[in-house]
């Protein structure tokens, strides 16, 4: 079937940055037939105006947790959450049920938000894959791999089982990429780190890991005269297969040894400035070569799991940070929220609008107020944009969202079903009241 999206802002994302100002893509079979100007191509089998939209590719979420959707909001201000209240409450109350229903939900937000492809780590990923395939998401999806008690596993050994089993059962689905995710650089031993990195290689796929992200992760290997990067180098972690998550704190050998080894990194302004872990050097990322992207991280860590919000925070913070109004002009962040993540993840035929790739595409309206006038449209979508202006999302060809609303999706039914199973969630949460609450 053949539809045709005319009327539209096209940004092509190409080398040259082409746009195509009253533009036109023509997609058959998920991929994308042609793309041009003006004169608009005959035999579609369905024509869909974009109402001079800007239209460019699915945006690229590097970072996820998918399912925690039932954590948002939870002990939003509290300090040192993560061992006060989120690892217990996830052993406590966690489920394979909660897993899947609160990734269903996260991929209608996502969607909604022109998301197209999210590279996810989390427990019971199995269901997380199911959630992908339901809804049309193109997934990342790796199981969390943890040297402690954590749900839907009884150690690292049995999450590095069905980590292969994951890796063997999507060998060749056009949807789900199988990859590594080992939690962090201390939170797993470094026996497991190497099982980890074995099975990277035998399956040439990518191994994700939070890195130089927390205080005390820094404090603890400054301590062995090391960086967590070169820890993880000491280790055999440092290559092409890496996609490094926040990393905060590199130090400018960590940055080198990283461009040097073809490493990638997932950038997530908005957990990392939450949280007041700091500002991420990217400027000496992007000027090594390092590819990056944007994560949203969960909806625990980053509240809202829309890429447009990290574009506007991206520059923001990196202005800030080294004073200078030029850094990471606009077109400059769009790049990085669809190419740039897709290059990250060292996906072919995806993150450029061109014949041959894939029908992967984001339509962003421009009726809001704040959105008038449009003399840069990079401009518009980094500094003015936000989900609810997401109006058609199609992946691998099929419209998933159209006039801003989810066209397979039923999002009230998802969201019941997800509220019937939260109350022993919400119940178990309670006993967490006094550190909710009282200590702000
Ligand atoms: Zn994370």
């Amino acid at each position: 079937m053949k539809i045709l999206l005319k009327n539209a802002h096209v940004l092509t994302m190409d080398d040259a940055y082409r746009e195509y100002d009253s533009g036109w893509v023509l997609a058959e079979d998920g991929r994308i037939l042609s793309l041009g100007e003006g004169e608009t191509p005959e035999g579609a089998d369905e024509v869909i105006d974009c109402g001079e939209g800007i239209l460019l590719p699915g945006f690229v979420n590097l970072h996820c947790h998918a399912s925690m959707i039932p954590f948002r909001t939870m002990g939003d201000d509290c300090p040192d959450r993560l061992r006060r209240f989120l690892f217990p409450l996830e052993q406590e109350a966690w489920s394979r049920e909660l897993t899947y229903l609160g990734a269903r939900f996260a991929m209608a937000e996502m969607l909604l938000s022109g998301i197209t492809t999210v590279v996810d780590m989390y427990y019971y990923e199995e269901e997380v894959a199911r959630a992908c395939m339901e809804t049309g998401m193109r997934g990342y999806l790796g199981e969390t791999v943890i040297c402690q008690r954590a749900p839907g596993s009884e150690g690292p050994e049995n999450a590095l089982a069905l980590s292969g089993e994951l890796l063997e059962k999507y060998r060749d689905s056009e949807w789900i990429r199988p990859i590594l995710a080992p939690h962090g650089t201390t939170t797993v031993s470094a026996e497991i780190l190497e099982s980890c990195r074995d099975l990277a290689e035998k399956y040439d796929t990518l191994l994700t890991v939070h890195a130089c992200e927390m205080d005390e992760e820094m404090r603890y290997f400054a301590e062995k005269g090391m960086t967590p990067v070169s820890y993880l180098d000491s280790l055999g972690l440092v290559g092409p297969h890496l996609l490094a998550v926040h990393c905060i704190h590199i130090t400018d050998e960590d940055i080198a040894l990283m461009a040097r080894k073809g490493a990638r990194i997932a950038h997530c302004p908005g957990s990392n400035t939450k949280a007041g872990k700091g500002i991420a050097p990217m400027r000496d990322v992007a000027g090594a070569g390092i590819p990056f992207g944007f994560g949203t991280d969960g909806a625990s860590s980053g509240n809202t799991l829309s890429l447009l919000d990290q574009m506007r925070l991206f520059p923001l913070c990196q202005k800030t940070k080294y004073h200078d109004r030029s850094l990471f002009p606009a077109r400059e962040v769009v790049r990085a929220a669809t190419r740039g993540g897709a290059e990250a993840l060292g996906m072919r035929n995806s993150g450029m609008l061109r014949p041959g790739f894939r029908a992967d595409m984001t339509l962003v309206g421009v009726e809001r107020p704040s959105l008038f006038p449009v003399y840069d449209a990079y401009s518009t979508l980094v500094y003015g944009a936000c989900a609810a202006d997401v109006r058609l999302v199609m992946t691998g060809g099929k419209v998933r969202v159209r006039d801003g609303r989810l066209t397979e999706l039923d999002l009230s039914r998802i969201r019941r079903e997800l509220e019937k199973a939260m109350p022993p969630f919400r119940d178990a949460a309670e006993k967490y009241a006094s550190v909710l609450r009282g200590n702000r």
